[in-house]
């Protein structure tokens, strides 16, 4: 175990040392049910360390509620049988130009605090031989948000499996997110939010990267103004 302090400095440097997300070798070994069964336990204990009464009609199904929120839909996105099929046709149009999904909401936590991360994800890619569904790309980022994450390996882990699936390196993924673990604790920064981009193959070229960030701006203006 490291020391308390250092802990403090690898949570708020939201420091990531690997692409994958680090798992223990048994990690599904048990079933979701038994998970919650046992988080119930561990959670009860943390709320009565904190001095709260179990037995108080308010509070005597919270354990409960949070194991389940935690297994089944903060962090499904962990166990890989919850991987949406990413299915892919032949590009039969031969579109051959920037395709992207933009505005992607980002529902996700923080590993560091297991705290909201919430936000968008802007996709794009250039096909070649495949094209995607483009609920596929909402449903992998919803399935990779869904773990406890930092932004950065997010955006990797995204970027890699579209690039696999595609067979193409051309896949650009930007996301803004705010981090409820810099805006309502630490140094409580309400306004600021992070953005990460991840890129490969022809997006490396400045004029792709511009093209595909000019339209990402041009939609932000939109918004803004329409509201
Ligand atoms: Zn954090």
């Amino acid at each position: 175990m490291k020391d308390k302090e250092q802990i403090e400095i690898i949570g708020d440097n939201h420091f990531s040392t690997n692409v994958e997300t680090p798992l223990t070798t048994n990690a599904f070994v048990k079933s979701d049910d038994e998970k919650i069964g046992n988080i119930q336990c561990h959670f009860a204990k943390i709320m009565e360390e904190l001095g709260l009464d179990l037995t108080d009609d308010s509070l005597s199904g919270t354990p409960y509620r949070f194991a389940k929120m935690y297994v089944k839909e903060l962090f499904y996105g962990l166990d890989p049988k919850n991987k949406p099929k990413l299915s892919v046709f032949e590009n039969k149009y031969q579109y051959k130009k920037m395709l992207i999904e933009q505005n992607i909401t980002i529902d996700s936590s923080c590993e560091h605090h297991f705290l909201p991360i919430t936000g968008h994800a802007h996709i794009a890619y250039i096909p070649k031989d495949k094209v995607i569904g483009l609920s596929k790309i909402n449903r992998l980022v919803d399935y990779y948000a869904h773990r406890p994450q930092v932004q950065e390996r997010l955006s990797l882990q995204i970027l890699k499996d579209l690039q696999g699936v595609l067979n193409i390196k051309d896949v650009i993924v930007m996301i803004t997110a705010k981090h409820l673990c810099v805006s309502s604790r630490g140094i409580k920064d309400k306004e600021s939010f992070t953005t990460t981009i991840e890129y490969d193959g022809e997006f490396n070229k400045p004029k792709i990267r511009n093209e595909f960030l000019k339209i990402i701006g041009q939609e932000k203006i939109l918004s803004s103004a329409l509201n």
